[in-house]
């Protein structure tokens, strides 16, 4: 017998991902994350920073 591979892959179609927030491995209902919670939480960190980043105003007086 010659050249009889067994194509078996090693990974799964779809790599589980990993929730950002807790690390559990996320659900397709909450995708990326593990769980709506922890979507809630994530949702929540972007409201209540870094959505509403400080715009730093530029002090950059350029006077010509
Ligand atoms: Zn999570």
């Amino acid at each position: 017998m010659v050249g009889s591979m067994p194509a078996e892959p090693d990974q799964p179609a779809t790599p589980a991902k990993r929730c950002p927030i807790c690390g559990k491995p996320a659900v397709p209902e909450a995708r990326p994350f593990c769980s709506e919670r922890c979507r809630d939480v994530d949702l929540n960190r972007w409201l209540s920073g870094s959505y509403a980043i400080p715009c730093r105003p530029e002090e950059d007086d350029d006077n010509d």
